[in-house]
């Protein structure tokens, strides 16, 4: 069997899956590879598919899968998985980490002191206690946030359309609604066409002025320049997003919009869970090796 690490994973995976043969980063090797281990870099077109005629699953390396042509691998017979449980703590924290930062002014304080000014009057900062966070899908990642959230004292809730009920967030039955009641957005949904372009200027108007949104979801789930024109209008107070249009992005208001948190697409890679990926990766190759 040979295994094509296609994107970045832990150093020790290739010895990890050595057992099971041939471990390559050699993408020149596709044509003859059994498995392809991609993250989000790679892109599983049908073309990507055609160009590996051995090919017997795919392996992504975290949870999207909107890089990945399922129909066509499933028409060509090619396994497609995630590693969906492993990533939720690391992007949990992540979506944490952005939270927190913006209500606390970490970025414009960090700023202020690096150019030696000193903004101890002007750097209001605003607690999460008694806030309402809303969670737009809350499945593992959106789980993971809203316990941290009980933690904080905030109320949580949670608009997801495929839940009957939730042990940690109250379901909100209409976006419109859960919209309505937020300080706090965060977007944990998958993309797809109903979630693509949903944080639009139409729902914008109906959120609360001064409400704060955090994308750790998708890029695509909301458009980007209604987002820009609402925090130059202050009806959006920050946006704080991990994820962009395309990685890295070609182009976007986002990065010049006041009042912005951007990271380059680092929820899942904390150390513990790029470990955690190998080890579930190596858990579905060994499964598919004994033919279960
Ligand atoms: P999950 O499948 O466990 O949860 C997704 C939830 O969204 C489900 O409960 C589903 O019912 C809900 N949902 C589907 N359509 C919806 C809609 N129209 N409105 C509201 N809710 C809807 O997935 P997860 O592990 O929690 O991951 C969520 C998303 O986070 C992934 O699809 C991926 O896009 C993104 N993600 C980002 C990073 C990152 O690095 N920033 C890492 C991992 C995952």
């Amino acid at each position: 069997m040979k295994i094509l690490i296609s994107d970045a994973f832990d150093p020790s995976l290739p010895d990890k899956l050595s057992k099971y043969g041939e471990v390559t980063d050699d993408k020149g090797q596709l044509a003859d590879a059994d498995v392809v281990l991609i993250r989000s870099k790679t892109k599983c077109t049908k073309e990507y598919i055609d160009s590996a005629p051995k090919l017997k699953m795919i392996l992504r390396g975290g949870v999207g899968l909107d890089n990945v042509d399922r129909e066509y691998a499933k028409e060509k017979g090619i396994i497609v998985s995630n590693t969906a449980e492993a990533s939720a703590i690391a992007v949990a924290e992540l979506a944490f980490a952005l939270m927190l930062s913006m209500p606390n002014n970490i970025l414009p304080g960090d700023a202020s002191m690096k150019q030696g000014e000193w903004k101890k009057k002007e750097l209001k900062r605003s607690e999460l206690y008694g806030k309402t966070l809303g969670l737009l899908g809350v499945g593992n990642i959106g789980t993971e946030v809203a316990k941290r959230a009980k933690a904080f004292g905030m109320n949580v809730l949670a608009y997801d359309p495929y839940l009957k009920s939730h042990e940690y967030a109250e379901l909100v039955g209409s976006l419109d609604d859960i919209i309505a009641k937020s300080d706090f957005l965060s977007l944990h949904m998958p993309l797809t066409d109903e979630t693509k372009g949903m944080v639009n200027k139409d729902l914008i108007a109906k959120m609360k002025d001064g409400v704060y949104i955090l994308n750790t979801g998708r890029g695509k789930c909301v458009v980007e320049e209604d987002v820009a024109e609402a925090l130059k209008s202050g009806k959006i107070k920050g946006y704080a997003t991990d994820v962009w249009y395309s990685d890295p992005p070609e182009s976007t208001p986002l990065t010049s919009a006041p009042n912005t948190v951007c990271t380059p697409h680092i929820g899942a890679s904390t150390k513990e869970n790029l470990l955690r990926i190998g080890e579930v990766i190596d858990r579905l190759i060994g499964e598919y090796v004994k033919g279960k």
